[in-house]
């Protein structure tokens, strides 16, 4: 790892979030710390601008000169290209389409500037500083509004041709629900955010009056969501614990072929749906032992993420590192 004190400007563009900060990549620690709404509807340019003038007040405003920077991270939550050069697509910003975003980014401040997807950064987050810092293979999946993921492997992110770690879109069941991506029983579809909360709201609306769903869905109408399905959930909500059930054996199943593909030491999640962690991981476990070759449980371990939605800022600090490249 990195022993001397070494300086990285991070960007963190989650679509509707921006974040940036300035950080240490020899102790993981972050300052300047800049978290703001990204101007999403007003287009790419203005995504930018946003981005430079972020950056632009860490730079002004840190005590490390601009000399010391020793590069950029930038992690982009949307479709790149596999050299990593353009954005190909965001789900968000409707024309920052075969955008150069780093090359931008590098035109600016005279700095060399990298770009990976969210998942594979968050997953270099996390190997690097969190959970996953004493391993040398690792599988990070993280279940918010979609399913990331990204393999740190030989103590290297793991790319492929630039598409690997697209554990969301593993089809867990030919005949399950559509998909965001247009395929149908993909993991995504079953464990995310997104889907948690559509088969909450359709669990709702057809809930006995006596039920706990029932209950905390008519005391918070505008927050029926994974969260509140999981209160559910604890609560011994019968619907609840049917839709975990359904999405968290989905998550065990594509974990438990992962594992079986790749023999990491460790599978790590993380992400705002795992949150409530102590509610989850019995659920997680059942289907590890079931689904893992007999006698293999032991040999991986399953931890969640404690970098609490850092790690996907640190990660692109770490582009910056001979541990993202090829
Ligand atoms: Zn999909």
């Amino acid at each position: 790892m990195i022993t001397q004190p070494t300086y990285v400007l991070a960007f963190d563009f989650g679509g509707t979030k921006l974040a940036a900060g300035l950080v240490d990549i020899s102790s993981g620690s972050i300052s300047n710390l800049i978290r703001l709404p990204a101007p999403a509807e007003e287009g790419a340019d203005a995504c930018l601008q946003a981005m430079v003038k972020a950056g632009n007040t860490i730079l002004q405003t840190c005590v490390i000169p601009r000399g010391n920077i020793q590069g950029i991270g930038i992690s982009f939550g949307g479709i790149i290209s596999d050299d990593r050069h353009t954005v190909v697509k965001s789900m968000h910003v409707k024309d920052w389409n075969n955008f150069p975003l780093p090359d931008r980014i590098t035109d600016h401040f005279g700095i060399p500037a990298f770009m990976e997807n969210d998942g594979n950064a968050a997953a270099l987050g996390e190997w690097a500083f969190g959970a996953g810092r004493d391993t040398r293979d690792m599988l990070y999946v993280q279940i918010s509004t979609g399913v990331g993921a990204g393999l740190v492997l030989s103590g290297k992110l793991y790319r492929g041709q630039g598409m690997a770690g697209e554990f969301g879109h593993v089809t867990v069941d030919p005949d399950g629900p559509p998909c965001a991506c247009g395929k149908t029983g993909c993991i995504e579809s079953l464990v995310s955010g997104w889907a948690l909360k559509k088969y909450t709201l359709e669990a709702y609306q057809n809930a006995d009056t006596g039920s706990p769903l029932y209950r905390l869905g008519s005391a918070n109408p505008t927050q029926i969501d994974a969260r509140l399905l999981i209160q559910a959930y604890q609560e011994g909500d019968v619907a609840a614990a049917s839709i975990i059930d359904r999405g968290f054996n989905a998550l065990g199943m594509g974990i438990c072929n992962a594992v079986s593909l790749l023999d990491p030491q460790m599978v790590v999640l993380g992400g705002g749906v795992t949150r409530n962690w102590d509610a989850l991981v019995p659920a997680v476990e059942e289907c590890l032992q079931r689904f893992l070759m007999p006698g293999s449980r032991q040999r991986v371990r399953l931890a969640h993420s404690i970098l609490d939605g850092s790690e996907t800022l640190l990660g692109a600090a770490m582009l910056t590192t001979d541990f993202a490249r090829p």
